[in-house]
């Protein structure tokens, strides 16, 4: 049995990452999605409202999970007896990151293996900063993100402006 994780902040989940989800879902037996709760970061979302969003689009896939970890990525796999990693690549900027984390993963601990899904051509540009940047200043951001997700983001800028 294959369980994989899907690690990211997700913050928040785009169509991009969902594409993501979907397809890797299909390759493997069971699919972690771990949201990464990074104190160093100022998310947007808390890693709860993060998580919550993540259960609530993949509720219809019977093998897809939700989780938020921290700490090193390869600690909460052997917690979680996984031993994939998915990442999705768009583009050469993301390749060298990438595969330097892979390496390290690898070495790290030898069981785990990277398996690198490239981004549908639709979504090659899209990433979580595009989308906080579009809706921080009003932009339409509903061929980006889930669409019952849209109000959602547009309501947190709201919040942090008062
Ligand atoms: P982002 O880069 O959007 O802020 P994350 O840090 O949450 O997102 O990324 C988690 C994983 O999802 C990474 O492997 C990243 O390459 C992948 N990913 C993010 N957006 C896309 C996309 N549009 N297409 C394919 N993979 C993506």
């Amino acid at each position: 049995m294959k369980r994989a994780i899907y690690p990211g902040s997700f913050d928040p989940v785009t169509n991009g990452h969902m594409d993501i989800i979907v397809r890797s879902a299909d390759i493997v037996d069971e699919l972690v999605v771990g949201v990464l709760n990074n104190h160093a970061k100022n998310p947007l979302f808390s890693v709860d409202e993060r998580v919550s969003m993540l259960k609530e689009i993949t509720k219809d896939f019977p093998n897809v999970t939700i989780a938020s970890f921290d700490g090193l990525l390869v600690d909460f796999m052997e917690e979680i007896q996984a031993t994939l990693i998915i990442r999705g690549l768009r583009a050469v900027t993301d390749f060298e990151y990438e595969l330097q984390i892979a390496q390290t993963n690898h070495i790290v601990n030898p069981k785990v293996e990277t398996i690198f899904l490239t981004t549908s051509l639709n979504y090659s540009y899209l990433s979580s900063t595009i989308v906080k940047e579009i809706a921080s200043y009003g932009g339409d951001i509903s061929k980006f993100v889930p669409v019952q997700f849209v109000d959602r983001i547009y309501k947190k800028y709201k919040e942090c402006e008062l």
